[in-house]
């Protein structure tokens, strides 16, 4: 069998043109969605990740701020730039690109963020109504996922679907939106004993895990879709994820490349949710 190669590319592209259209009513209606991101210190992949968000924002008619910070900059510093954002009218979502340096507390800067300015979905506010199903906005990778598996028609439902990772960025909420849609998950991680028997009869497998060719051929059954979250570098300095692709794409029914599968879609996720964050906060129902 040969996998179905699922194209973040084109899926954004899809997505980010609809985002346009909804944000030209908007601004129809008089407002214009607007997103602040703020950069501490000079971490390359960092830079790369912001200068990718606000080409996004470009091309979706977002109008975006960059507050790019020195290194050194102080937590209160940090804090209260949040405080003024929280406060600037034009500015709907606020997002502070992670990792931030060591001596400022990310925990304190995320639950600074006014939750209903929180695009990233960040905020334990917004995590709670992850969980509860309620939810305004959603987390951008997980978000990027289901998209995809409605864009080329898997229905997850009464699936087996197994998560590699449990960060609260990607493995948990990806648990929760696949159970939301009815999937029977499991959540593993690197205390998990018998991780292979579960990911062979997984139907579904994600892996978010950041080591390259974490998943073999040998651990993934015939016809099952498997989704690719890691980001990683290989020894050439290669993008790649935690999939062997080259032994997986031979035995699933469904994949996605690094790069050009999950990637391109968590920037799409944060415009949605910036065109949506601009719409409540205006009681816009577009
Ligand atoms: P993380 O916080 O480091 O979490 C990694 C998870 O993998 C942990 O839960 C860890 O388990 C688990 N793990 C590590 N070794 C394992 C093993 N041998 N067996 C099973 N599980 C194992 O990473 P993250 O932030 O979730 O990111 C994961 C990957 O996705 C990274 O490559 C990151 O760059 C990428 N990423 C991509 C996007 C995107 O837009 N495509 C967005 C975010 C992240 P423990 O909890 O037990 O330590």
């Amino acid at each position: 069998m040969s996998a179905v190669i699922i194209d973040g590319k084109a899926t954004s592209k899809k997505i980010r043109e609809g985002v346009l259209a909804d944000i030209n009513k908007l601004s129809e209606l008089g407002v214009k969605a607007g997103l602040a991101v703020v950069i501490v210190g000079d971490n390359p992949a960092s830079r790369t990740y912001v200068n990718n968000k606000k080409k996004a924002c470009a091309e979706c008619g977002i109008y975006s701020e960059e507050y790019a910070l020195p290194e050194e900059t102080t937590e209160e510093e940090l804090l209260a730039l949040i405080d003024k954002l929280n406060k600037k009218e034009d500015i709907n979502g606020i997002l502070v690109q992670l990792p931030l340096p060591k001596h400022i507390s990310e925990d304190k800067v995320i639950a600074a963020i006014n939750p209903d300015k929180d695009v990233d979905a960040f905020h334990v506010q917004n995590v709670g109504k992850i969980m509860t199903g309620d939810f305004d906005f959603l987390p951008c990778t997980p978000a990027g996922v289901m998209a995809l598996f409605e864009e080329y028609g898997i229905d997850v439902s009464g699936k087996r679907a197994a998560v590699i990772g449990r960060s609260n960025i990607v493995g948990k909420p990806m648990s929760m939106l696949l159970l939301h849609k009815n999937a029977t998950v499991t959540i593993c991680h690197s205390r998990t004993k018998n991780i292979e028997e579960i990911l062979k009869s997984s139907d579904i497998i994600v892996a978010a895990v950041g080591r390259e060719a974490f998943l073999k051929g040998d651990m993934v059954s015939e016809g099952c879709v498997v989704i690719d979250v890691g980001i990683n570098r290989n020894a050439e300095g290669k993008l790649c994820g935690d999939v062997d692709y080259e032994e997986v794409s031979k035995k699933a029914s469904f994949i996605t490349p690094v790069p050009g599968g999950v990637g391109p879609m968590t920037i799409t996720m944060l415009m949605k949710n910036t065109l949506k964050a601009a719409c409540l906060q205006n009681n816009i129902n577009i």
